[in-house]
């Protein structure tokens, strides 16, 4: 599963993954597998998920897992170390590109996997617990344990998001940009407490599912569209894609941790304490 195991990570999380974090390695955009490798020396101290660049993607760690690379968001954070320069790469070079295209594909696949929505955060938004996507130079601004500014100020995020949510690409590189089909959908209700109750559900792939606030549905709608479905629909496709999440997760060799009904009963409590008020009147999309 892991293509470098390192000793630089604990084993386990406090909590589900809420963030993606982006680093450039300051190393060469072809370095990917070297980086890699490297964070196996105990005495490098550091580690990250994913290391991406033009020789490759490789994992070091697995996504349950803690990896060490932006202190104050170890705990919650997915992080991917991109093989480039902070201050020195033009990351919309040929080469470049590449690698920033490698990462929204993957960036979409991690965010899919764990709802985490494919947006850039403020860094207020990230100091409030918001979920998203974030620089290692936000930690450090907002968690102060780290003076590290990568991925850098010219680092194209704008493109990074349009790629990996699916928009058409504003990059001008050749670099490919076909992105794996994310079977994601957005659903919505109307709970018996009258209040509207949005879920992100994934059926297929790895599945999985998470209540979402009304704010967040709004990013999604445009994307997704919405799919309004009774009360009891919506329960039942809740469970049906933790039914797929843990089907994939043993289809893959790993060990499934999530009791269904606990992931369910948690999405009942989070659109009991989130949900908004449902309008007398349907709004026509
Ligand atoms: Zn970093």
């Amino acid at each position: 599963m892991v293509d470098y195991p390192t000793p630089n990570m604990h084993v386990g999380r406090l909590g589900r993954p809420r963030l993606v974090v982006l680093h450039s390695t300051e190393t060469p955009t072809n370095t990917a597998r070297a980086v890699a490798k490297n964070f196996q020396d105990p005495a490098a101290r550091a580690s990250a998920h994913w290391v991406v660049g033009t020789d490759g993607v490789f994992t070091c760690v697995g996504e349950s897992d803690t990896a060490w690379a932006a202190p104050g968001a170890n705990h919650d954070g997915i992080q991917i170390e991109q093989a480039g320069y902070a201050y020195r790469t033009d990351w919309t070079s040929a080469d470049g590109a590449q690698v920033v295209a490698q990462t929204a594909r993957l960036v979409a696949q991690i965010c899919t996997r764990w709802g985490i929505p494919v947006r850039h955060l403020t860094d207020a938004e990230l100091a409030n617990g918001h979920p998203g996507i974030v620089t290692h130079a936000q930690i450090s601004r907002v968690y102060r344990q780290s003076d590290h500014t990568d991925p850098g100020p010219t680092y194209p995020m704008a493109t990074l998001l349009a790629q990996a949510s699916g928009a058409p690409a504003t990059s001008t590189s050749s670099a490919t940009t076909t992105r794996e089909d994310t079977p994601m959908y957005l659903i919505r209700t109307t709970t018996p407490w009258n209040t509207y109750a949005y879920a992100l559900v994934c059926l297929s792939g790895l599945g999985g599912a998470r209540a979402i606030e009304q704010s967040e549905a709004d990013y999604y709608y445009p994307v997704l569209g919405v799919r309004p479905v009774g009360w009891a629909t919506w329960n039942g496709l809740v469970e049906r894609a933790w039914a797929a999440h843990a089907a994939a997760v043993k289809a893959i060799g790993g060990a499934v941790d999530v009791s269904i009904s606990d992931e369910v009963d948690k999405i009942i409590r989070t659109i009991k304490e989130i949900g908004a008020p449902a309008p007398t009147q349907e709004k026509t999309a």
